[in-house]
């Protein structure tokens, strides 16, 4: 299974996060950054899913 590694929170849009940055997503890729996923209390504005942190990219 490969994720897709989205480069922009969605919720600010500009903050951009690389592939080996810290970031959450939820169980349907949407990508936040760290400070808008804690705004949020870690909960996806899109589906409602939680938001966890995202594996990073190795190698
Ligand atoms: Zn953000
Ligand atoms: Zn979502």
């Amino acid at each position: 299974m490969a994720l897709e590694m989205r480069d922009r929170c969605e919720r600010c849009t500009t903050a951009a996060l690389p592939a080996d940055a810290p970031a959450r997503i939820c169980s349907y890729e949407c990508t936040f950054c760290v400070p808008c996923a804690e705004a949020m209390h870690d909960v996806c504005p899109n589906c409602g899913g939680e938001l966890v942190p995202r594996p990073r990219r190795t190698g």
